[in-house]
């Protein structure tokens, strides 16, 4: 008899390592998606590790690269247009994650997979894993009854895979809240190791957001490096966008960066001082000005080029 086979939406973190294992433990053939998105996301940023914890378990990880074309653009939509709003930050949590179930589901159908899998722990995160919002995010994404979150299931409506008897509901869970001991506990059972929660997502971030809608009302074809650059160096605006490297990693990185953006860019060949891009010839004098003051450490130079940004009326972008 045909086994029933899941598509686990894997994000790394130990949660949806765990789902690998309540699966497996129910003999279910599973595959793995893992989401790669622009601005992060999940509890690990770490390829290698996702991929390495995948290799270790003997399933098969699909990547879904979203800062490539065609998923960049679509995300970049979702962000600029959220149907269901914003958290506390610019993250849109709710369409994010209808998009990225709304892709499962696409390759749920291709691979043959008889339902999806999470590591969602109601009430773990306010955003999107309240019940409701779980329930919402299934609905708008056309997955109803369809997506198994086997660490709370007990929690919740019986899906479809348990009513049709493919999955065992007597041997899933029913974790809730945001402390993690339960599943502190189930890694150590399975000798899981996993990497510690991160920030993850830079939408979440406070400090991020000025800096990305700055971007996304100015520039038009927004590619992934004009979204690397935004977390590297001093951020400043005049005709177009000026950035300025604070050290040499920095400015080792926007020159590779530029390889592809293709801006206009001051490199100081002889003596050690910033790496400038700058979007518009028009601010090349400026940018000049700006590679004479960021070189030295002359505090008196600093203050007069201080009053200088503000009598040329440009703005520092956060
Ligand atoms: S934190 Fe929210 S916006 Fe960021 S990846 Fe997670 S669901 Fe998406």
């Amino acid at each position: 008899m045909k086994k029933p086979k899941a598509l686990i939406l894997f994000s790394g973190g130990l949660d949806s390592r765990l789902a690998v294992k309540l699966m497996q433990d129910q003999d279910i053939e599973i595959e793995t998606i893992f989401f790669k998105l622009p601005f992060g996301g999940g509890c690990c940023n770490n390829f290698e590790c996702v991929l390495n914890y995948a290799q270790m378990q003997g399933v098969k990880l699909n990547v879904i690269d979203c800062t490539k074309s065609p998923y960049f653009e679509k995300y970049l939509d979702v962000i600029t247009n959220p149907k269901f709003g914003t958290g506390t930050s610019i993250n849109p949590c709710k369409d994010c994650k209808i998009f990225m179930f709304k892709i499962s589901k696409e390759f749920m159908k291709k691979i043959k997979a008889d339902f999806i899998v999470t590591g969602e722990v109601i009430g773990q995160r306010p955003m999107s894993q309240l019940k409701r919002y779980l329930a919402l995010t299934e609905k708008e994404s056309g997955l109803e009854g369809l997506i198994l979150r086997p660490l709370s299931a007990k929690l919740l409506p019986e899906t479809i895979p348990e009513k049709q008897g493919l999955v065992d509901r007597n041997k899933l869970l029913a974790i809730e809240g945001r402390h993690r001991k339960a599943q502190i506990t189930l890694a150590k059972k399975y000798n899981i190791k996993y990497p510690l929660p991160t920030g993850g997502c830079l939408l979440c971030e406070k400090s991020y957001a000025p800096k990305l809608k700055d971007l996304l009302n100015k520039n038009n074809g927004i590619k992934h490096e004009d979204i690397q650059l935004l977390s590297l160096g001093r951020h400043f605006r005049k005709s177009g966008k000026i950035i300025i490297g604070k050290n040499e990693s920095q400015n080792n990185q926007l020159i590779e960066l530029n390889k592809i953006l293709n801006h206009n860019i001051l490199i100081k060949k002889d003596s050690p001082g910033p790496t400038i891009i700058f979007e518009n010839i028009k601010d090349k004098d400026l940018a000049n000005k700006m590679q004479e003051v960021f070189s030295t450490n002359n505090l008196e130079s600093r203050k007069q080029f201080d009053k200088y940004k503000i009598n040329q009326g440009f703005a520092f972008c956060p």
